[in-house]
C-alpha cells in the first residue's frame, strides 16, 4: 500500500474546550496556530470573571496571529447534582441509600440509619418511579430506585462506588421537568454577548421548544449568535428532528448520551444524529472521549484513533476534545492528533451521502450543480460569497468530495461562524456593489495568499446582477 500524500487543507474542524491546560497567551497562539478553529468554552465550571477574561485574551490572541477563532460558550442547562457531604461517602453493594430533596430531611429522624444525600431539584420525587434506575458520577454509581414519598428516594446501591460532593446525575429515560434555560444560562449567556460570542451551545436539549426559547431570549438581546443543539439524553434523539430544524448546529454529547443510552446503542445514535443534520443541512460536532488517554499520555489509543477516524469517515463537521485540552498534559499534542487523523482519512474515498432533503428551492439547486460540478473537475475549488453564511452553509451540506469551499463574507461574525463548517475557510473582505469586482477582489486575495495558482479551476456560486435582477449563478472559471 502505498501512503498518499497528505495536503494542506484539512475539512473537518476542531474544536478544543479551554481550561488550566491551555489557557495562556502562550498556549492559546500555538493552538490558534496549529489549526484549532472553535474554542469552546464550559460555563458548567467557569466563573464571570475569568469568562471575561479568556474570551478577551482568545481574541487579543487572534489578533495577533491573524487569525480569528469562533468561540463556543456551553451553558450547562437542566442538571441535577448532589450536594455537598463533609467526606466522600463509600457506597456498598446492596446498601440502602436515600436521596432527599429538602434539605436537612436525610438527617436526625432517620433511625434505621440510612444514609442520605441532598439533591439540587425538588420535583426529582414526582418525576422518578419505582424502579428507574439512578446514576451518579457519569454513571460509575448505579442505583435502583425502591420506594419514594415527599422527600425522598429510596434506593439500593447496584453498582458502588465513592460519593463525593456535587456529583452529576442521571436518570435514564425520565422526563426531567427542569427548565431548559435556568437562572444560570441566562446569566451565563448575558456575560457572554456583552464580551462577544459566536455559538451558544445548549446542554439536554430535548425538545425545539428549549432551542426557540434560547432562540427567543437571544433575539430580544438583538443577537446574531448561533445555536448547537447538545443531544444528550433519551428525548433529545425521540424529537432529534424536530431539534436539528431549529439548531444551527448539533452537538453529539457523547458522555452523557453514553450514559443515558444503553451504551451499544451509542455507534447508532451518533451515525443517526450525523445523518440527520447532514439531511437538514445543520452541522454536526462529534464530543467526548475522542483522545481521552492523552489526558496522561503523550499518544492515544488505537481504539481512540479509530473513533476519530471514524467521525471523519461519517463527515461529521467538527471533532471536539474536553478533558484532554482542559487538564490534559498534553492538550497541543491532542489537536495535533485530530489534525493529523483528520488529513489522512479525509484521503479516502467518502461514504456515497444522500443529497439534504430540505434543499428544494432554486438557490440550492444552484448549490447543488455547483457541487456536482466541483466533484467532476479534479483539484476544483469552490468560491462563494456570503453575506449571512447561507450559501457557505448551503455548499457545506452538500459535502462536496474534495473541493474546499472558499467562502468570502463581509461580516466578522459570519467570518467567524464560518469555522464550524466542514470544509469551510472563510475570507473576510467587502463586497463590493458591483457583484463581478468583488469576485475579481477575491480571486486577487486568494492568489496573494497562496490558495489558488494560475490555472486552477474555480466554481463560483453566487448571485449577480443581470439586467437589473439579482439571479444564482454557477460560473466555472480558470485562474489566470
Ligand atoms: P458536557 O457535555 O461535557 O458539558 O457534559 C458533553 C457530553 O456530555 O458529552
Ligand atoms: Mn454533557
Amino acid at each position: 500500500m502505498t501512503i498518499p500524500p497528505i495536503n494542506v487543507f484539512r475539512r473537518t474542524k476542531i474544536i478544543f474546550t479551554l481550561g488550566p491546560a491551555t489557557e495562556s497567551e502562550e498556549m492559546l497562539e500555538k493552538l490558534i496556530r496549529s489549526g484549532a478553529d472553535v474554542i469552546r468554552l464550559n460555563m458548567a465550571h467557569a466563573k464571570h470573571e475569568w469568562t471575561r477574561k479568556v474570551i478577551r485574551r482568545i481574541r487579543a490572541v487572534s489578533a495577533r496571529v491573524g487569525r480569528d477563532v469562533a468561540i463556543m460558550m456551553d451553558i450547562k442547562g437542566p442538571e441535577i447534582r448532589t450536594g455537598d457531604v463533609e467526606a466522600p461517602i463509600e457506597l456498598k453493594p446492596g446498601e440502602i441509600f436515600d436521596f432527599t430533596v429538602k434539605p436537612g430531611s436525610g438527617d436526625g429522624e432517620n433511625a434505621e440509619e440510612i444514609r442520605s444525600v441532598d439533591v439540587n431539584y425538588r420535583d426529582l420525587v414526582n418525576d422518578i418511579k419505582v424502579g428507574d434506575t439512578v446514576l451518579v458520577d457519569s454513571g460509575l454509581i448505579r442505583l435502583e430506585v425502591l420506594s419514594k414519598d415527599d422527600v425522598r428516594i429510596r434506593c439500593r446501591v447496584l453498582v458502588p462506588g465513592a460519593l463525593s460532593s456535587r456529583r452529576h446525575i442521571n436518570l435514564p429515560g425520565v422526563k426531567v421537568n427542569l427548565p431548559a434555560f435556568t437562572e444560570k444560562d441566562r446569566g451565563d449567556t448575558e456575560v457572554g454577548l456583552e464580551e462577544g460570542l459566536d455559538y451558544i451551545a445548549l446542554s439536554f436539549v430535548r425538545e425545539a421548544a428549549d432551542v426557540e426559547l434560547l432562540r427567543a431570549f437571544l433575539a430580544d438581546k438583538k443577537s446574531k449568535v448561533r445555536i448547537i443543539s447538545k443531544i444528550e439524553d433519551q428525548s433529545g434523539i425521540a424529537n432529534l428532528d424536530e431539534i436539528v430544524r431549529v439548531s444551527d448546529a448539533v452537538m453529539v454529547a457523547r458522555g452523557d448520551l453514553g450514559i443515558e443510552c444503553p451504551f451499544e446503542e451509542l455507534p447508532v445514535i451518533q451515525r443517526r444524529i450525523v445523518n440527520a443534520c447532514i439531511s437538514q443541512g445543520r452541522a454536526v460536532i462529534i464530543a467526548t472521549h475522542m483522545l481521552e488517554s492523552m489526558i496522561t499520555q503523550p499518544v492515544p489509543t488505537r481504539a481512540e484513533i479509530t473513533d476519530v477516524a471514524n467521525a471523519v469517515y461519517e463527515q461529521s463537521d467538527c471533532v471536539m476534545l474536553s478533558g484532554e485540552t482542559t487538564i490534559g498534559k498534553y492538550p497541543y499534542e491532542a489537536v495535533q492528533m485530530l489534525d493529523k487523523i483528520a488529513r489522512r482519512i479525509e484521503q479516502e474515498k467518502p461514504e456515497e451521502l444522500r443529497s439534504p432533503s430540505v434543499f428544494t428551492g432554486d438557490r440550492m439547486q444552484v448549490l447543488h450543480s455547483a457541487v456536482v460540478l466541483a466533484n467532476q473537475l479534479p483539484h476544483s475549488k469552490l468560491l462563494t460569497f456570503t453575506r449571512h453564511g447561507f450559501m457557505a452553509n448551503g455548499l457545506a451540506a452538500l459535502r462536496p468530495v474534495h473541493s474546499p469551499i472558499l467562502a468570502f463574507t463581509p461580516a466578522p461574525e459570519v467570518f467567524r461562524q464560518l469555522r464550524l463548517l466542514r470544509a469551510v475557510e472563510p475570507f473576510l473582505m467587502p463586497f463590493s456593489s458591483d457583484p463581478d469586482a468583488t469576485i475579481e477582489n477575491a480571486i486577487t486575495v486568494l492568489k496573494r495568499a497562496g490558495t489558488i495558482q494560475v490555472g486552477d479551476k474555480l466554481i463560483v456560486a453566487t448571485d449577480i446582477v443581470s439586467q437589473d435582477r439579482v439571479v444564482d449563478s454557477v460560473q466555472l472559471r480558470t485562474v489566470r
